[in-house]
């Protein structure tokens, strides 16, 4: 009888556990950890374990999930010749904003070094640092001269240099190409769905590693991670209000104050959901009735720009990163700093717009790097609020990268773009 009461409460707490938003239940196994580890001190190593564990399971993903979303980024740009323009026209402009984004990333990261001072000390259990490469190394060795050898050893930028030919070549081919891409779109959703899956483990992985980190380091690392968040709230206040007005004003000749405007009540949904794909709707709705764009331009370059153009995920990339050397004492070579920039910028494009992918992508920068995974459990317990912010980067990113191109094309009815004021609240 007693142990079936107690066999319905402990259901009637899962339940309740269940109820609770991941989000939260990854912040609830990071403080469990936090507390968990400081009592316990040395002996919290034998929970060290349960994190490693889903370490292993992300990298699982990795792969897989960047091969096939990449290809179905590239392969979602239409052919024809229009659509080809401009397709191309923010294809460039994604990419160079992404780079420009992570850049203020590494700069801010640098400047207030939120990880220097934790001497964390790298087991070697993961991926040990390498001598660097040098720069033509580097570059020859984008190419894979094998690509199944480059997808089983799981050197992610020659996976993302073959999955952006092969998608550029299954577009070329036309019809032909049609049941290759829906083979990858299916993997890719199984893909997101794996994912989806693995990071219902996080608040346990978390728990894990927190408890290990805290009990060898004490709760001297709390500061640290309090400084991330301050650094990367920085780094998109300064990319959105900065380098964002910059390009307006100069590039397009327009007033950022009435873009801000008209795009406010986009930056709120994706700030509250975390999810850029979540966001389209409304940020459709701001395009169209807000900044005077035209539909036709809108209807393509907003999904393409959710799919692949992540300026706040590569901002994040670059400060967390950073933060992840300082914290286990490594210096990065700037060849590393370019790796960092290109892998950013590149994984941009396989980050689906939906809550916590950056984080998974954030374990490829380092891989490609060689520096510890066990950060990513770090700054997993932070993620939600790192999220937030670079979700809003991600959209008005993709908005900025919108209108410019409208102008460029005369679709923008200036009129309206100067009448803005956010309608759609
Ligand atoms: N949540 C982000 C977005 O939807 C992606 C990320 O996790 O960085 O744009």
């Amino acid at each position: 009888m007693s142990t079936q009461k107690t066999q319905s409460t402990a259901s009637r707490i899962w339940a309740r556990w269940m109820a609770v938003p991941l989000w939260m239940q990854i912040l609830i196994g990071m403080i469990l950890g936090i507390l968990v580890g400081a009592a316990l001190g040395e002996q919290a190593t034998s929970l060290k374990p349960i994190g490693s564990l889903f370490v292993n399971t992300i990298q699982m993903l990795i792969v897989p999930l960047v091969f096939c979303s990449l290809i179905v980024g590239v392969t979602s740009m239409q052919d024809t010749s229009k659509m080809g323009r401009i397709g191309f026209k923010s294809f460039v402009f994604y990419l160079a904003t992404t780079s420009i984004a992570i850049t203020i990333g590494l700069m801010v990261g640098g400047l207030l070094q939120p990880g220097v001072g934790l001497n964390m000390v790298h087991d070697g259990a993961t991926q040990a640092v390498k001598e660097a490469p040098s720069v033509v190394d580097t570059l020859i060795n984008i190419v894979p001269t094998n690509p199944v050898a480059a997808l089983a050893s799981g050197k992610i930028l020659q996976v993302i240099v073959f999955a952006v030919a092969l998608g550029i070549s299954l577009v070329l081919i036309g019809e032909r190409g049609k049941p290759a891409i829906a083979v990858f779109e299916s993997l890719a959703e199984a893909m997101f769905k794996l994912t989806d899956m693995v990071m219902k483990l996080a608040p346990y992985g978390v728990f894990g590693l927190m408890a290990w980190v805290a009990g060898e380091y004490g709760l001297d690392m709390l500061m640290p991670l309090i400084k991330v968040v301050i650094a990367v709230y920085i780094g998109c206040a300064l990319h959105i209000l900065g380098f964002y007005s910059l390009i307006l004003t100069t590039v397009a000749k327009l007033n950022p104050i009435k873009f801000f405007k008209g795009i406010r009540n986009a930056m709120a949904v994706a700030f509250t959901t975390s999810s850029s794909a979540g966001t389209l709707p409304a940020s459709m709705k701001c395009a169209n009735e807000s900044l005077g764009i035209n539909k036709k331009i809108s209807s393509f370059v907003l999904p393409l720009g959710t799919t692949i153009n992540m300026d706040g995920t590569a901002l994040y990339q670059g400060v967390t990163a950073l933060f992840v050397a300082q914290a286990f004492g490594i210096d990065l070579t700037w060849v590393e700093y370019v790796t960092i920039i290109l892998t950013a910028t590149l994984a941009s494009i396989g980050t689906a717009g939906v809550p916590g992918a950056g984080l998974v992508m954030l374990t490829l920068v380092l891989t490609t790097v060689g520096l510890p995974l066990e950060g990513v459990a770090i700054i997993a317990g932070i993620d939600r609020v790192l999220d937030m912010a670079r979700t809003a980067v991600n959209v008005s990113g993709d908005l900025v990268a919108t209108t410019v191109i409208a102008k460029s094309e005369g679709e923008l009815d200036e009129v309206q773009y100067n009448a803005s004021t956010d309608k759609t609240a």
